[in-house]
Parts: structure tokens; sequence; C-alpha cells
């Protein structure tokens, strides 16, 4: 029988499993709202629809995989810290594994599954030395060196969101640092940029609130796509709000190319969905920064698996057995994609 495994991605607001085969194609997917973060309340909730996924699938089941975000124990599956939680030395991998103790379970930061996910099955394929950045939110990455995902020594490689680059003049990040990438970069970075810059343009409407009953907060409610495409139209405070955001952007590209000297960086989440408006922005700004490393020799392309990114590589780590939960940290070093 044809080979699939459940992958897990499990987020702040929701958790969703899939049957994923040995391509990385998707065939069930199964999704439920998180409302509670006690974590018995969102096991539960992650069990419901790795259940499902197991039930709905045709193909032998290998394993599940979980990405998470936090950083984990990669010997157990424990979730040493999870800011978004609230979590700290939460047992996940034990809990799943007493829940399915049929199968292999492996537990993993959600960017790196989702770096192993592009890797393995989308616009990394074919390369040796890749990285991806996903601006949401945040900015979630990893690394791909010599065709292996880099973990570091304690699980901590790829937080490349957290690397430093205003440090006199950047927006507080959510880690409690001045000025990183992830504060400057990320979609809600773009947004910052666009409140910075308000003074300047005291006649815009970029930022005002819209008339309606909505009885959330609006700056909660404005995201970084009425900036992106107001840009996109030439509104001012936005193209200006833009300009920053790619100075900042380019930034720390050119820091990930010094560093990883990568074939290819991918990049995802909501503000990729600007595709060329935003690599035609940003790739000369690039280049006009790189120094040592061959200029040019870095694509920046964006991703392609989307969402499923994540639950797709936490299905192929659990596949090939490469996110190694139960045996020794070492194992987990041997991480090929
Ligand atoms: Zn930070």
């Amino acid at each position: 029988m044809a080979r699939a495994a459940i992958g897990v991605d499990l987020g702040g607001s929701h958790v969703m499993a899939a049957a994923v085969d040995e391509a990385g194609l998707i065939h069930a997917r199964f999704e439920h709202e998180i409302e509670d973060h006690d974590p018995a309340a969102v096991i539960a909730a992650l069990a419901d629809v790795v259940r499902s996924a197991i039930a709905a699938t045709k193909h032998d089941v290998a394993g599940i995989g979980i990405g998470s975000p936090g950083n984990i124990d990669p010997s157990s599956g424990t979730i040493r810290y999870s800011p978004n939680f609230g979590w700290e030395n939460v047992p996940l991998g034990q809990r799943v594994r007493d829940a399915f103790p049929k199968y292999p379970v492996f537990v993993a930061n959600d960017a790196r599954c989702a770096t192993l996910g592009e890797y393995a099955h989308g616009v990394g394929q074919g390369t040796q030395d890749f990285v991806l950045l996903t601006l949401g939110t945040g900015i979630g990455g990893g690394i791909v060196a010599q065709g292996a995902l880099s973990l570091g020594h304690q699980m901590g490689a790829g937080e490349i969101g957290h690397h430093t680059i205003r440090p006199d003049t950047g927006f507080i990040c959510a880690c409690g640092k001045v000025g990183c990438f992830e504060a400057q970069a990320s979609g809600t970075g773009l947004i910052r940029h666009a409140f910075r810059l308000a003074p300047s343009f005291p006649r815009s409407a970029l930022l005002d609130p819209p008339k309606d009953d909505d009885p959330r907060p609006w700056r909660d409610r404005l995201g970084s796509k009425r900036i992106r495409k107001a840009a996109q139209r030439g509104d001012a405070h936005a193209v200006a709000a833009w300009s920053a955001y790619c100075e900042d952007l380019a930034l720390g590209l050119s820091n990930v190319i010094a560093f990883v000297n990568p074939e290819v960086i991918a990049l995802g989440g909501g503000v990729s969905s600007a595709g060329d408006f935003m690599l035609e922005h940003v790739k000369p700004l690039v280049e006009a920064r790189t120094t040592m490393v061959p200029r040019g020799t870095t694509r920046i392309v964006r991703a392609t698996l989307g969402n499923d990114a994540g639950a797709v590589g936490a299905a192929t780590a659990a596949m090939r057995g490469g996110l190694i939960a139960r045996a020794t940290p070492a194992a987990a070093g041997q991480i090929v994609a």
C-alpha cells in the first residue's frame, strides 16, 4: 500500500492535520479552531484532527509529524517554551504518543517544518543551500545547508527573525529586543512603518478606520495587505512605508546571504503575495548590500506551498524518520531533507 504520514500544523488560533503522501501531496485535511491555550485543550483538539486524518486516508500511515511554535526538545518532543501559547515544558510529544501508540511521533518547530516542506516538495527542490522566510505576523525561517536542515546546538538555528538590524531606531519586537528583523520586515513591520510615517502625511486616509460596526480595535484589523495594495496604486503615504519596509527587508536578506550564501531564498507569508512588486523593489537593494558573496548568485523567489508548507514538512519528517523524537538529540542532527 502507498505510504503517507500525518502532518500537523499547530498555530495559535487553529490546528490542521493532513494526510500527506510521499510526493508531498495532501489527500485529506481537517482543521479545528483553538480558543483555549490550556495544554490539555490544545492537545485534545490536535488529537481530534489527527484521528480524522488517519481515518480518512487510504494510505499506510508511517507516522505523525507535528510542527509547533516554540523551542522543542528533539529527544522527547517536549515544548521547552512557546511564547505563542504561554507554555513551558509541555510534553506534547509524549501526550500524542499516548493517544496514538501505534505510530511514531515527531515534534519540531513549525518554521523548521515549513522549511523542510518547501525544500523537499516546493521551490527549494534541487538546491543544496536554501533559506525559507515567511513574512507574516512575525518572520519564521529555516536554513538548509549542504542538503541538511540546520537545527543548531539547542534547536535554535534558523531564528532569523530575531537578528537585530535597527538597534537604535527600530520597533520593539515581540521577543523584547529593539529592531529585530521580524519587528521591521514582517507584515506587522509594514504596518508599523506606515504608522511611524503618518505625521509626514497629515492628509493621508491610509490608516483611517472604516465606518462599520465591527467592535474589534481598528489597529488589530488593519492588515499589511491594505498598505501593500495602496503602495501598488501609488498612494504616497503607502509608497513611503513600502520603501522603508523594503529597505529593512533587504538589509536582513543581505545578512542572510552573508551568513548562509544560499542558492535560493524563498519568501512566503502574506507580504510575499505582492510577488513581482516586492521582488523588483527588494532585489536591487539586496544587490547593493551584498559585498563579499558573489552578487546575483542567490535567487530570491516566492515560496510555492503557501500555508501548507508546515504540514507537508512535518509529514515529510515523520515519513523519513527525520525529526527523531525518541532517539538521542545527536540523531536529530542527522535530519537530511
Ligand atoms: Zn525579536
